[in-house]
């Protein structure tokens, strides 16, 4: 387009009026106004209209550079890539081939091939050329459809489509959700994290200026959560408290009756509860029980996606769904309408190929959790054997949660000197508690083959009786 044809006010009032007589309706002429004002050049123009020359003449200041981020940007940190950096900071000491038990991610060794479904339906759906444009903020309403259809089946909830908003994978649902509860820079405002958990949420809530209380999960209790002490810490300015079951990084898969519990805590507070759910029904040791079967007053906003139990993290592709049995978070419901045009949802592909990927056969994830029950036994066995070093036996998820003594380890109590060590004197890389909330504590992914997790419990045993004080 000309700019400096359509810049003169007659041209553009001409336009607008040829506009008007080819659109006889306001809503397309409304909705053509709306993508040229999004154009650069329209943007030019508007400025032009008014003239350059009406301003006054300004006595020139030499402007110098001064580009500040906002105080959000210091305030969020990522502990595990901070000291990721200080671990590796020296290269093992040892000729051993590195073993990479440190970060979540399932596609690493990889654990098993993705359902078969993923690869084939985004392959139909690339090749139709038919689903590469926009779609609905929220999502488009078969592959929401589908979702609600995967937990109907899967949890026995009842969803409704426009319950559903689908994100750019759980990490964009925890903010989504912290941005329509927590306003920016209110530190009154609080929300409850699990501890040990998952240090993503205290990032984002950091960012937010929002105030973080941690109650405890109870190792004696297979990482129960102390329920007393989530309704000590409620108060009238608590917006979510955060539930992530099975836990990441604990590895417990929590009862029915304790999820009773922590419903009934909710219920008496008036809190909506943030279901992180993304490891549900990737369990063992007894049944997975979402929260929301369990939920009949409290909302609860049910976390899950792509990234775990289908294992592809990075399609980035999750949701959120909103599970308000007396109608009481009309507030949210529109919160996450609205967020969801702000990115307009996640690959169209993906969203096409949904329904087929939800569909995947319960064998197909037997097989993959059998190979994680697997990794567990290994490492569990091998763990009763070695000195200075105890876990608890993990129901659930995808880690194992390693306590050390620090009696009979008195050089390695601090986890990060543990952990450093491990990756210098036996090229293991696994995260320090520290990462989680839990100091004492390393954690380890139970996603490597199991021939590699054996070879794991051999360099751990030679570690430990190494530096084991007897
Ligand atoms: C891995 C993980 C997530 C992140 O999921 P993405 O969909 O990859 O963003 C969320 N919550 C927990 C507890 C996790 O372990």
């Amino acid at each position: 387009m000309d700019r400096t044809c359509i810049s003169s006010p007659p041209f553009f009032f001409f336009f607008q009026r040829a506009i008007h007589k080819t659109f006889h309706s306001t809503l397309s002429i409304n909705l053509l106004y709306i993508s040229f004002i999004t154009m650069p050049d329209i943007q030019l123009l508007t400025r032009d209209v008014n003239g350059p020359n009406t301003a006054p003449i300004k006595p020139r200041v030499e402007r110098q550079w001064n580009i500040k981020a906002a105080p959000a940007v210091a305030r969020s940190r990522n502990p595990i890539r901070e000291t990721l950096a200080s671990i590796t900071a020296n290269p093992p000491s040892t000729s051993a081939t590195l073993i990479n038990l440190g970060l979540g991610d399932p596609t690493h060794y990889p654990l098993a091939a993705p359902p078969p479904a993923a690869t084939t339906a985004v392959r139909d759906a690339l090749e139709s050329e038919r689903s590469n444009g926009y779609v609905l903020g929220a999502g488009t309403i078969e592959a929401r459809q589908a979702v609600a259809d995967y937990h109907k089946k899967w949890d026995n909830v009842d969803y409704t489509v426009d319950s559903i908003v689908l994100t750019h994978g759980v990490g964009h649902a925890i903010d989504m959700i912290f941005s329509i509860l927590c306003p920016h820079g209110d530190s009154k405002a609080n929300v409850l994290l699990p501890r040990p958990g998952f240090s993503q949420y205290s990032s984002l809530l950091a960012s937010f200026g929002t105030d973080i209380r941690y109650y405890d999960c109870i190792e004696e209790k297979n990482w129960e959560v102390d329920v007393e002490m989530i309704d000590s810490l409620c108060d009238e300015n608590t917006k979510a408290l955060v539930i992530i079951n099975p836990s990441n990084p604990c590895g417990s898969n929590y009862s029915r009756e304790s999820l009773q519990k922590i419903v009934a805590v909710a219920e008496k507070n008036k809190v909506v509860v943030i279901a992180d759910e993304i490891y549900g029904h990737m369990t063992w040791d007894g049944a997975f029980t979402p929260l929301a079967a369990l939920s009949d007053s409290v909302p609860i906003l049910t976390l899950s996606g792509l990234s775990k139990r289908f294992l592809l993290p990075g399609w980035r592709f999750g949701w959120i769904c909103l599970h308000d049995p007396l109608s009481v978070a009309g507030d949210i419901k529109r919160g996450m309408a609205t967020s969801g045009n702000r990115f307009m949802g996640p690959s169209s592909l993906t969203q096409k190929a949904l329904p087929e990927i939800l569909a995947t056969p319960g064998s197909w994830f037997d097989e993959v959790t059998a190979k994680i029950e697997t990794n567990a036994k290994i490492m569990y066995n091998a763990i009763q054997a070695t000195p200075g070093i105890s876990t608890n036996f993990p129901s659930g998820a995808l880690y194992m949660l390693v306590r050390i003594d620090p009696k009979i380890l008195p050089q390695l109590a601090d986890d990060v000197a543990f952990a450093t060590a491990l990756y210098r004197e036996e090229a293991v890389f696994a995260l320090p508690g520290i990462c989680f909330e839990a100091p004492g504590y390393v954690r380890l992914v139970l996603g490597a083959p199991a021939d590699i997790m054996s070879e794991v419990a051999e360099r751990l045993r030679a570690f430990c009786e190494r530096h084991a004080r007897v």
